[in-house]
């Protein structure tokens, strides 16, 4: 988890920045839970089994630094952001104030949270690493590519409604995001 340092203090060794290094920050990436569930070859985020997650009562306290800062978007990042013991609960606070929400995960627990993603976040980016076997491959987990398939249409299914997709909540492979942000 990374902690911002505190401001410095008048008085103190370093010397007073002539104004706030940061006056504003519109999107923030924030790491719920400390632990993954997929085993990547470039990655050793997986290797922490402490499963910390960031509390709710920990995010309220935040709250008043991310209104200073003017966040606009929270990006979920990790781990995996839906191994966070009460994520919708997390999600309900950043709501509340008015703030976009942004869920990058690896897909392997879309389908047991789709019937309250479609509610609580506005994009959902998912890692894609390419065919079945590429994919399993990559993340070392078997099936890894089946359940992200299924999380997927299983969110799909849970925003649709008779007269078309009940909310604005959308799909993209990391891929697709990193294209479109550079355009
Ligand atoms: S899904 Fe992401 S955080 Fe998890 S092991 Fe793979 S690269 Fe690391």
């Amino acid at each position: 988890m990374t902690v911002l340092a505190p401001r410095p203090q008048a008085g103190g060794a370093l010397p007073l920045p002539a104004r706030e290094p940061i006056e504003s920050l519109p999107v923030l990436m924030l790491a719920p839970h400390s632990s993954c569930n997929c085993k990547c070859v470039m990655c050793d985020i997986w290797k922490d089994r402490q499963g910390l997650d960031l509390s709710v009562e920990r995010l309220k306290g935040l709250m008043p630094e991310l209104e200073r800062l003017r966040v606009r978007r929270v990006c979920l990042t990790g781990g995996e952001p839906l191994m966070h013991a009460n994520l919708r609960q997390f999600c309900d606070v950043l709501r509340d104030a008015g703030i976009g929400i942004t869920l990058l995960s690896t897909g392997l627990l879309l389908e047991r949270h789709a019937s309250w993603l479609g509610e609580s976040i506005d994009d959902v980016v998912v890692s894609l690493d390419g065919p079945p076997e590429i994919h399993d491959a990559i993340r070392r987990v078997r099936r890894a590519f089946e359940l992200l398939a299924r999380g997927v249409a299983a969110v799909r299914t849970a925003l649709l409604t008779p007269h078309g997709p009940r909310a604005a909540a959308s799909f993209s492979t990391s891929c697709d995001s990193a294209v479109n942000r550079s355009r």
